[in-house]
């Protein structure tokens, strides 16, 4: 790579700024200075600005525990912040979130900058399983619990839709709290599934996303980064 495009990938410096840098001898490699912007970075290489090493981020994969009242993009807006700027991580403009959640739901959100990866995440294609728990405003009686099973594996036609939903597994914990698998991403899904059957979704909490399931040691607002096989799981 380039000397100044490496600049410009390990610092916070824009093209035009780390070509000036680097003319002016900011940087070294391999303890040498080099003060040519086209200077191809030997791969290994140790790269000093301003004294001090810098290297390439690398590809990220991250899980956070997002707390209410966030919003997964990249930057806040005027009512909520964004979950990214809730991170003290470098270059936090590279990373986007793998399946969005609403601002009042919680749980687990996957960070990355491997757009690959996220997109076997998110494409329909792959049906990748997410699962989350319910509060429900209605409480379901044990006799009627059936029948909402039944309903949930079979699909449901959601409001303003012509495709039913595909077969999602529907479990009660308490009448009035539930826990569903969906494969599907639709708008606002799970909502719209308990309201297409006349409940509504008072709380909603993320547990799983495939097989990464949501670390209980991570308190709201905490994340971490995910384990080899955590990310390997995402096929
Ligand atoms: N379904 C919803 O209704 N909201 C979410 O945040 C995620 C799935």
């Amino acid at each position: 790579m380039r000397l100044d495009k490496y600049a410009c990938e390990t610092t916070d410096l824009t093209r035009a700024v780390a070509k000036k840098a680097v003319k002016r001898g900011d940087f070294t490699v391999d303890g040498i200075e080099i003060r040519d912007p086209a200077f191809k970075v030997p791969q290994g290489a140790e790269v000093q600005y301003c004294g001090r090493t810098v290297a390439p981020v690398g590809l990220r994969y991250i899980m956070m525990h997002k707390p209410v009242d966030t919003i997964c993009t990249t930057s806040d807006t005027e009512i909520y912040q964004s979950v990214i700027s809730l991170m003290d991580i470098e270059k936090p403009e590279r990373l986007h979130i793998a399946g969005r959640l609403d601002a009042d739901t919680t749980g687990l959100i996957l960070i990355t900058d491997d757009g690959q990866w996220s997109h076997k995440i998110t494409t329909p294609k792959n049906e990748c399983f997410k699962v989350y728990q319910a509060e429900l405003a209605d409480p379901v009686s044990v006799y009627q619990q059936a029948d909402l099973i039944e309903q949930f594996k079979q699909g449901l036609m959601l409001n303003g839709e012509d495709k039913p939903t595909k077969p999602a597994v529907l479990e009660f914990i308490e009448e009035d709290f539930a826990q569903l698998s969906i494969c599907e991403g639709r708008y606002h899904q799970v909502k719209r599934m308990f309201a297409a059957v006349g409940n509504q979704v008072v709380g909603l909490h993320r547990m799983q996303i495939g097989d990464i399931k949501m670390d209980d040691d991570l308190e709201p607002c905490e994340w971490r980064y995910l384990s080899d096989a955590e990310v390997a799981s995402v096929m």
